[in-house]
């Protein structure tokens, strides 16, 4: 795929097929002929080694190439050269890279493709004068893709400078493939290389991992395995293999209708939705599209589909945005449910065998896989991959399933094993000694306990003991997150998040869509109030049709309002399509990312300039309009007398504002935890806002994740903040803690901490709650 190309060189890519040096046209056709005569070599005799050392021969040979050389990924994330036409032959199982050196050390640690016209001048550039490659100039090169694992490099080289075509690069990709089959088929590498094994299977364990829905669960263990290996890459006759293709595409259409239709007889209308957003995917033409390129190509429909999905997936694994990665799982799913039509199955569950209390342990699993199973004994759920906003543990909170993410879980566990799912502290038990089954009984009859109790809380004021009003609000991204609101009670929605809706599409949505999702989402709140952020992608939040160029630190980078300012174009078009949808009803606008003032002059312009479309077509304005802006970048904060006075409102974005006051990335395990946001600077910063914001008489409120925590929520009220968005599970929590508290009391308290040399005072907050009855 042309779009994965990297060009870090400055001067590489690919070209329409010419440019650099002057070369023989690779096309369709070459590459055809090229996929029949590997066919032949993998379906002839020989040991592996011998088949291998023919692949690259026939590649060098067919594609002109003056090099073409085999890396495989070795133990310790080594990758050895196991052939090569071209480079010294005394270099084969001699020269080894580790991911990351070299360039094909940087494919394998990047997992993309690359073309460079000029491979030396590629920062990555290592000479290794063993394999004799001083005289080759260009070279591209393609990850071995096995699963999500990168198990080699295949690359060609050339003396001369040339640009390399799409067509090439292509067909690498798809050798590729049938060079993973090889190293995995013909053991190339000792198996243990490529697997890892955990503890003595049959032993109780733990496994630590997040949690991602809420609740006990016990049950014995159901591997959800939907991967179905492709046993034939090359197929003899596309027209056939797309026609076979069209069928099971309708085929799986008319069975995700069928779970539509199940799912809206049972009265679940979170589920229909997700599935409705799924169905969307599958007619998804990009998707599509590329899958029928690849068997035109000479790809076997089943072929075609896994490497579109290898492709996407080591695309995105380097991305850390949550929501992307569940976007990605959705395609998954799809891939998989195809994979099963083509094989002619249509079901990965079979009644029949399965148990009847059943917790489901899976590497990644899209919402439409959870809901073939029996939800009547279905029990629990264990992911090695996902996170809690992923559309599977949506669909699973709906049916009060507890999720946890734990890696390494398909390798500890075996069919039938009991387990223990704790999704409320992220722990899984296997094969649970007789006291862990006592002590989990017990904690279930306290989980049910406590439901009962933010049950019973939902409709009772959010005041504090000693009378002060605190406004819980909801952070949402989906249109199936809005029944939570009334679902939790909370008073209305403090941030939407607008990128989401943009990641699941396949290109940009123009107005009209944007307008008619912003509709539907004001009708669906009502009359409570709801603050549309406006897009904050970039950085790793990238879309996938949107292309910004690698950056060195997405997260100080090209991102949100930036982009917005730089493009007028995009983000004016999603205020006409906010003010549009809004007509009538009122409105309230957030930008994200504000660094100045003149940043917001520069994005408040755009919205003046959509307010005088609006009159000059005769559109009715929203009814009341109130523009507000999210405080997460800290220079922001000596500019508040300037700013103030332009808002309506203004929104803590502690997630960001912490990184950027500690410059400690928010996404790296190894610096999120180091800085506390109850610290006392963090604290300082928090007070001084709502003494700026009372000046001015512009509302406060703050929506990252630590509003959502009963502890941090209680050093909030104590600062001053009256307002808080959260995640719809922390609404029972919080709502508990401060009915619990005394704002005078702790406000006396904080006094005298905010000045200390303290790293952290969560310990102090904590002990002072417990002094004081506060329900943490
Ligand atoms: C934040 O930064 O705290 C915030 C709410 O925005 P996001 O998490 O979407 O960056
Ligand atoms: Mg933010």
């Amino acid at each position: 795929m042309t779009d994965t190309l990297d060009t870090a060189a400055g001067d590489g890519g690919t070209g329409g097929g010419t440019g650099g040096g002057l070369h023989p046209r690779f096309d369709g056709t070459s590459s055809r002929r090229l996929l029949a005569r590997l066919r032949d070599i993998m379906a002839g005799s020989g040991s592996g080694q011998d088949r291998l050392d023919k692949i690259v021969t026939l590649i060098a040979g067919e594609m002109k190439a003056d090099v073409c050389s085999c890396y495989i990924m070795r133990a310790g994330e080594v990758l050895e050269l196991f052939s090569t036409e071209g480079l010294n032959k005394t270099a084969v199982h001699n020269t080894r890279l580790r991911v990351g050196e070299g360039i094909v050390g940087y494919i394998a640690g990047h997992a993309r493709p690359v073309a460079l016209d000029n491979a030396p001048s590629h920062p990555s550039f290592a000479y290794r004068p063993e394999t004799g490659e001083d005289p080759f100039q260009s070279l591209a090169g393609v990850p071995i893709l096995r699963g999500s694992k990168v198990r080699g490099v295949l690359v060609i080289q050339h003396k001369d400078r040339r640009r390399y075509v799409e067509e090439e690069v292509e067909t690498l990709q798809t050798i590729a493939m049938v060079v993973a089959e090889l190293v995995a088929q013909s053991e190339l590498v000792n198996p243990v290389e490529v697997t890892t094994t955990g503890d003595p299977v049959l032993l109780p364990a733990r496994l630590s991992g997040t949690a991602m829905s809420a609740g006990l669960a016990m049950g014995l263990a159901v591997i959800h395995r939907p991967q179905l290996t492709v046993r034939q890459m090359v197929a003899e006759d596309a027209d056939a293999e797309l026609e076979r293709f069209n069928t099971a595409l309708q085929t799986m259409h008319s069975a995700i209708d069928d779970l539509l239709e199940a799912a809206s007889l049972a009265g679940l209308s979170e589920p229909r939705d997700i599935l409705e957003t799924y169905r969307m995917f599958a007619e998804d033409r990009g998707w599509l599209s590329r899958i029928r390129e690849a068997i035109r190509v000479g790809l076997t429909a089943e072929a075609a589909v896994q490497q579109v999905q290898n492709d996407t997936r080591a695309r995105m694994s380097h991305l850390t945005d949550p929501y992307i990665r569940e976007r990605l799982m959705d395609f998954e799913d799809l891939t998989n449910r195809l994979l099963q039509h083509l094989a002619g199955k249509t079901s990965s569950t079979d009644g029949a065998t399965l148990p009847d209390d059943m917790i489901l342990v899976a590497r990644s699993m899209g919402p439409a896989e959870l809901l073939d199973y029996d939800r009547t004994r279905l029990r629990g759920l264990l992911l090695e991959e996902g996170s809690p906003a992923s559309h599977v543990c949506i669909v699973a909170r709906a049916l009060n399933i507890p999720v946890v993410q734990a890696a390494d879980a398909l390798n500890r566990i075996e069919p039938l094993d009991q387990l223990i799912v704790d999704g409320d502290h992220g722990s899984v038990f296997i094969r649970p000694a007789e006291d862990i089954q006592m002590a989990f009984s017990e904690a279930v009859a306290l989980q049910h306990r406590k439901e009962q109790m933010y049950a019973e809380i939902r409709n009772l004021p959010s005041v504090t003991r000693d009378g002060v009003p605190i406004s819980i609000q909801l952070n949402c991204g989906l249109l199936i997150d809005l029944p939570h609101l009334t679902a939790s009670g909370a008073e209305g929605v403090g941030l939407y998040r607008t990128e989401i809706p943009f990641m699941v599409r396949a290109s940009y949505p123009d107005v009209k869509a944007q307008t008619d999702l912003y509709s539907r989402i004001l009708d669906e709140v009502g009359h409570k109030p709801i603050v549309f952020r406006t897009l904050d992608v970039g950085g790793d939040k990238m879309l996938p049709y949107m292309t910004g160029g690698e950056e060195e630190n997405p997260a100080l980078g090209w991102r949100a309002v930036r982009i917005g300012l730089d493009h007028p174009s995009l983000l004016r078009q999603q205020l006409r399509a906010l003010l549009l949808a809004a007509a009538g009803r009122p409105l309230s606008v957030m930008f994200p990312m504000i660094a100045e003032v003149a940043e917001f002059d520069g994005v408040r312009r755009l919205l003046d300039l959509e307010l005088k479309r609006l009159d000059s077509q005769g559109i009715e304005r929203p009814s009341g309009l109130r523009v507000g802006t999210m405080l997460e970048v800290p220079s922001l904060l000596w500019q508040l007398p300037a700013l103030l006075p332009k808002l309506d409102f203004l929104s803590v974005g502690s997630n960001d504002l912490t990184q950027y006051l500690f410059a400690a990335d928010r996404g790296n395990p190894r610096t999120s935890t180091r800085y506390d946001p109850l610290s006392p600077s963090m604290l300082c910063v928090l007070r001084r806002l709502v003494d700026e914001c009372a000046r001015h008489k512009v509302s406060l409120s703050i929506c990252g994740e630590m509003a959502g925590r009963p502890l941090d929520a209680m050093a909030l009220i104590g600062v001053g903040f009256r307002t808080l968005s959260m995640s719809p599970p922390s609404v029972g929590p919080v709502k508990t803690m401060l009915r619990s508290m005394d704002v005078g009391a702790l406000r006396q308290y904080m006094s005298g901490l905010y000045t200390g040399a303290d790293h952290s005072l969560r310990d102090k907050l904590r002990s002072f709650a417990k002094d004081h009855g506060v329900l943490i």
